[in-house]
């Protein structure tokens, strides 16, 4: 069967959760079981999110196959519990830039390069490509920005094209828009909608379904008028409440027919939807009693979209013990010797995640010492295990110039050095260690016990790495290497006896926790954690 495509589309502003919504979609869709993979397009110029600013981009997440996408990519994957790959994620850099190889290589053949076709026709092709290397019988496409920005008019012309070639069977179109509750006449307008959907419709699209982001409910007259001056059917309108529990999301669009609506308008032969795993799971969660105090002590934490994975594989870990997790997100860069027991006196468990540049990182490196010295479960995360080797260099072997040379290429003590491979001047896209990479566990380790396996595959994402000509004096301070990469005798992972937890990765660990599934290494954080009562910490 030739693949068959949903395209989502937002409407009146942005941040409305479209990103949820085809995830809720795709976890639908899946759970009736028919074959569907999940894809992204950013309107924006960058080729990734790679060299964007967390400020501006939230976190970058990182495929198996080593590509840097959009952090939607991370809500796919954890909600249809699916690895996604590197076709997975375009924007608009990305697509000229195939143009612009195209045009330089001379395909084109002296043709006058155009928006139309020749930037659609490549958004068709990458489209078209990601549904061939997922084989999948659904590919759920969700074009980022809202309808009505000049940068995603592209995008949304080669989706209304490919209604036309693929035919109404195989496409479908569903627009996200919020109805706003306005306080003052304790009313819900549909106008915002009606004017969204006709910019959608003079661009030639005409939505099969829409759905409204609300935050009370609807009234049926509501939905009928939406119905009519959008020209969608009713049953094609759906409400998308503002969740308690946003795992609920998609069992509250099964309960208004969605999958059903979207199987029958594709023709799609499938079972009925089992979601009995999900609802267990859902119910579960809502069921958390109590809380681990976690402090995450980062360079952006005013911006919790820049952990959105690392917070998420927390939430999986805590709930799988039955417990809420409380994050008290800390500053780094306000850390101090004198000052770090006022920040992490309350933590049960610190965390340090992955992070880049030097500002920030003293901070960092107090936030360890106190975990370490203090017996609090610690978990490093790339940045986080490299810093972790620095401040064991400084105060345990007494190195007192051992550093990173991402601080400072010239240190005497480059614990942490350049990737081999990599070098200054480096052009900054994609030129990092990304993707998968297997990790071989020792016997007798902590990291080998929480797996439960020998040879683990992670995903990564830097340019530096422990300097392993110092290993041995590392490992006769009593450094554990209890991960390392078979192939290049990377440390992935180290970790100290005789504490309740300290294990640092140079991989990211958060990338692959699923609701069902936690990440190995996170549950043994929080579970360390949970034992932690506060008066049982070593003053
Ligand atoms: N800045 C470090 C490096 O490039 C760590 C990167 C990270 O934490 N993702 O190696």
């Amino acid at each position: 069967m030739s693949t068959k495509y949903v395209f989502v589309t937002g409407g009146v502003v942005s941040s409305l959760g479209k990103g949820i919504f085809a995830s809720s979609l795709g976890l639908l869709l899946k759970s009736r079981g028919i074959k569907i993979s999940m894809m992204k397009l950013d309107p924006y110029l960058n080729v990734d999110p790679g060299t964007m600013s967390p400020y501006q981009h939230g976190e970058v997440f990182v495929t198996a196959d080593g590509a840097e996408t959009d952090l939607d990519l991370g809500h796919y994957e954890r909600w249809i519990d699916q690895n996604l790959t590197k076709e997975c994620s375009i924007t608009s850099g990305k697509v000229y830039m195939s143009v612009m190889d195209k045009e330089r290589r001379g395909d084109y053949l002296g043709a006058c390069i155009q928006v139309i076709p020749h930037v659609t026709d490549e958004i068709k092709n990458k489209i078209r490509e990601a549904a061939k290397a997922a084989k999948a019988d659904v590919l759920i496409c969700e074009i980022g920005g809202t309808v009505g920005d000049i940068e995603s008019l592209p995008f949304l012309e080669a989706i209304r094209e490919m209604r036309l070639e693929e035919g109404m069977d195989s496409t479908f179109f569903v627009h996200n828009t919020l109805v706003p509750y306005l306080r003052a006449a304790d009313e819900t307008k549909t106008k915002p909608t009606q004017h969204s959907v006709k910019e959608l419709q003079e661009l030639g699209i005409q939505p099969d379904a829409i759905v409204l982001r609300s935050e009370v409910p609807l009234s049926e007259s509501q939905i009928a008028k939406i119905s009519l001056f959008c020209n969608v059917p009713k049953y094609g309108v759906f409400t998308a409440l503002d969740e308690k529990v946003v795992y609920d999301l998609p069992l509250h669009l099964h309960e208004q027919g969605l999958d059903d609506y979207v199987a029958k308008r594709l023709n799609l032969v499938t079972n009925e939807a089992n979601l009995s795993s999900w609802k267990t799971w859902v119910n579960s969660f809502k069921d958390r009693e109590g809380a681990i105090e976690i402090a995450l002590v980062g360079k952006y934490v005013e911006l919790k979209d820049a952990y959105l994975s690392v917070k998420s594989a927390l939430v999986h870990a805590g709930a799988s013990l039955g417990k809420n997790i409380h994050i008290s997100w800390i500053k780094s860069s306000l850390l101090t010797q004198e000052n770090v027991d006022s920040y992490l006196g309350k933590a049960q468990g610190i965390l340090v995640p992955g992070g880049f540049g030097e500002r920030g990182s003293e901070g960092k490196k107090e936030a360890i010492r106190y975990a370490r010295e203090r017996k609090i479960p610690f978990l490093g995360i790339c940045f986080g295990m490299q810093l972790a080797l620095i401040e064991y260099a400084q105060h345990v072997i007494g190195w007192k110039e051992a550093d990173s040379a991402e601080f400072d290429p010239h240190c005497e003590k480059p614990v942490i050095d350049l990737l081999r491979g990599q070098y200054d001047g480096i052009e900054l896209g994609g030129t990092m260690r990304l993707g998968n990479y297997s990790c071989l566990l020792k016997e007798g380790s902590l990291a080998r016990k929480l797996y439960g396996k020998e040879i683990v595959e992670e995903r990564h994402r830097h340019r530096y790495e422990f300097n392993s000509r110092f290993r041995k004096e590392f490992e006769d301070a009593g450094m554990i290497f209890s991960g390392i990469n078979p192939d290049s005798q990377l440390v992935e992972i180290c970790e100290l006896e005789n504490h309740p937890f300290f294990l640092a990765s140079q991989f990211h660990p958060e990338f692959t926790s699923r609701p069902l599934k936690p990440n190995p290494l996170f549950l043994g954080f929080v579970e360390a954690a949970n034992a932690i009562s506060l008066k049982n910490k070593v003053a």
